[in-house]
Formats: structure tokens, sequence, C-alpha cells
């Protein structure tokens, strides 16, 4: 349930209410008034307890879970979120990409800061490396761990590029807030570990939720919603392509997923065509598709040398830095089209 009281006072009101009527049994709350009005949040349905005291005390109740639709803030268009992209505060009306680009996992920080030059002197808005990657097997090479958090902080200083990194656990936010990190991100496989998702929320650090290789547009929204409720909103919606039966690309990219999720909310949604393809040659293809159909981000794995890499397959969706040239050349063409522009440019 969800009540739209006129202070904190009226919702702790609420809260002794429920606690008087309701002697031992647990509920959970949150007061939120991260968009200028209080809103006190409760899991459960309790209405049989509240509803003669809201009506009594001219409070209101904005939302019931007996409706059966679990949507509320991520839907609401006019609770646009204070966000950071890098240096972009994010205007859904701003017709400007971003382009976030770098390695998947980090391998050493001198790898680091040339890939971090080089994507520089092409045009980037947030370097991306990640300190630990989760890993389908065992024997796949799982990062450096949390000096990986430091190296980020490092390529931060040396080149004052914007940073990103992704968070496996709770103690990785840690990490990102003490090294203070621009963005991080919650890949596919964590993204129904709520828990995890309600401590990215609370750190209101700007956070990539990418799309579970086996969810939902509207499961990726109901994850989206917990930063609403924990946080403030101060989430980016990726597509990063879904398991299908489809063998012919690593994942299935869903280019109107971008339509959809662009129509039901106004948080920005992120282009990941790097998982989302698995097919180097398809990445700026891809890219340029989801950029026309709405997308505000774009997000490209990029090496130097990505026949090199230490994680065998990778190189198949890696980019170097001629192909990531490219990109941007072709991404810009789109965006004309479209009036758009990327947010590094001048
Ligand atoms: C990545 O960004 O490197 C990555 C592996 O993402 P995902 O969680 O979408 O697979
Ligand atoms: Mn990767």
């Amino acid at each position: 349930m969800i009540f739209l009281c006129n202070s904190r006072e009226d919702a702790w009101r609420i809260i002794e209410l429920i606690r008087s009527a309701h002697t031992g049994r647990i509920f959970n709350y949150v007061i939120n008034d991260s968009f200028g009005r209080v809103f006190l949040i409760i899991d459960g349905n309790l209405e049989a307890i509240t509803d003669g005291f809201i009506e009594r005390n001219e409070l209101h109740k904005v939302f019931s879970i007996l409706d059966g639709d679990d949507l509320f803030f991520v839907t609401d268009q006019t609770l646009v979120p204070e966000l950071r992209i890098g240096k972009r505060l994010y205007d859904p009306q701003d017709h400007k990409v971003s382009v976030i680009a770098g390695p998947c996992a980090i391998e050493s920080y001198e790898s680091l800061y040339e890939t971090a030059m080089a994507l520089k002197k092409e045009g980037v808005s947030v370097f991306r490396a990640m300190p630990g990657k989760p890993r389908t097997s065992p024997y796949n090479f799982q990062g450096v761990g949390d000096i990986g958090w430091e190296y980020l902080h490092r390529i931060k200083e040396d080149t004052g590029l914007p940073v990103l990194g992704e968070v496996l656990c709770q103690e990785d936010i840690d990490l990102a807030l003490e090294y203070d990190i621009d963005l991080i991100q919650i890949g596919t496989r964590n993204m129904q570990n709520y828990d995890l998702l309600k401590r990215a929320a609370r750190s209101r650090i700007p956070t990539i939720l990418k799309k579970g290789m086996w969810c939902t547009n509207e499961q990726l929204l109901k994850a989206a919603e917990y930063f609403y409720v924990y946080g403030s909103g101060n989430v980016i919606l990726a597509e990063r392509g879904i398991q299908t039966h489809e063998t012919g690309t690593r994942n299935t990219f869903d280019v109107s997923s971008i339509l959809t999720l662009k129509e039901k909310t106004c948080l920005p949604v992120l282009a990941d065509a790097s998982h989302g393809t698995g097919v180097r040659e398809f990445v700026t293809p891809v890219n340029c598709a989801a950029v026309l159909m709405g997308a505000d981000l774009v997000e490209v794995e990029v090496h130097m040398d990505p026949d090199s890499t230490i994680k065998p397959g990778d190189y198949y969706q890696m980019l170097d830095i001629g192909q990531y040239r490219e990109l941007l050349k072709e991404l810009a063409g789109v965006m004309a089209l479209v009036g758009k522009r990327f947010d590094f440019e001048s």
C-alpha cells in the first residue's frame, strides 16, 4: 500500500496505528520524501485497519496492492528523478545520447588507462570496466576483485572521465561509495537480487539495471520500482538481450522493448548490443536501431586488442578502437535524423 501523507508525522501516526491494531505482526515500511512529497510505503494489505483512520484524518491512500497492478512510481511520468549520467544531468527532453564504453572485466591498470585515454580521444561519456564479473563457468576469468574499485578511482583522477563498475554484492556498493564511482551496474544475473536492488537504491548512486536474460519488460519495471521505493528513482533501464531459442546470436536483442520502456516511464533507457548480440559486426547496426527507437544511452565493450582478452568468447563481441570510431560515426548519422547529439559534444 502507498499513502500520500501531509507530513512525516502523518506517516508515523499511520505506522503507530497499524502497530497498535496489529500486535505482534511484522510489517515493513519505508517513508520516502525524495520527490517533494511524503510517501509511506507498506508491504502487504492492511486496509481493514487503516481505512477509517485515513478518512478521519484526510490522508490519501494512493495505491493499493489489491488493484493487482504493482507499478506506481515507475510509470508516473511526472516523477522525473534527478539522475546524473557522468557529467550529464538526465533530462528526458534534452535530445542527448550518452555513450558508455570500455572492456568487460578489468585486466590490469595499465590496460585500463590505455583504453580509457584512447576512448577519451574518440569521445565517450563514461568509461566502463568491471572489478568482478559473474560468469556462467567457474573457469572463466572473474575479474581482479576489490582492487578494481581503486583502479577505477585512479582512472577517474588520471583521465577526468566518469567511471562505471558492476556491483556483485552489497559490499561492492560500499566500495563504490568509498571510491567515488559515478555509476554502478547491476548485471543481468542480479536483476532479481532484490536485497542488492534495495541497497543500490539507498546508496543513491545512479544505477544501470540490466534486464534479466529470462525476464520480461514488466519484471524489469517492477525491479526498477524498488529504486523509487527505497531511493530516489536512481535507475537506468537496460535492454541487453534475452535468451530465446535462436542460436545465431548470443542473446536476442529486443529493439521494440526500447519503445515499450520509453512509453511506460520517463527513466533513461540504455541499449547494450554487445551482450545483446554477441556478434561484433552487429553491435553498430543494432545500437543505431536502438537509438532510432529512442534509446538515451548506448553501452559498448571496447578493448585495445580484442583477440588478446583474457576471457575467451568475449572477443566475438568486443570492438577495437577503429570499430568504436566507426560506431560513433554511424550513430552520429542516425542521431542527425532524429535531432539528437552526443552528450560529450559541446
Ligand atoms: C557486462 O556488462 O559486461 C555484462 C556481462 O553484462 P550482463 O550482465 O548484461 O551480461
Ligand atoms: Mn561483458
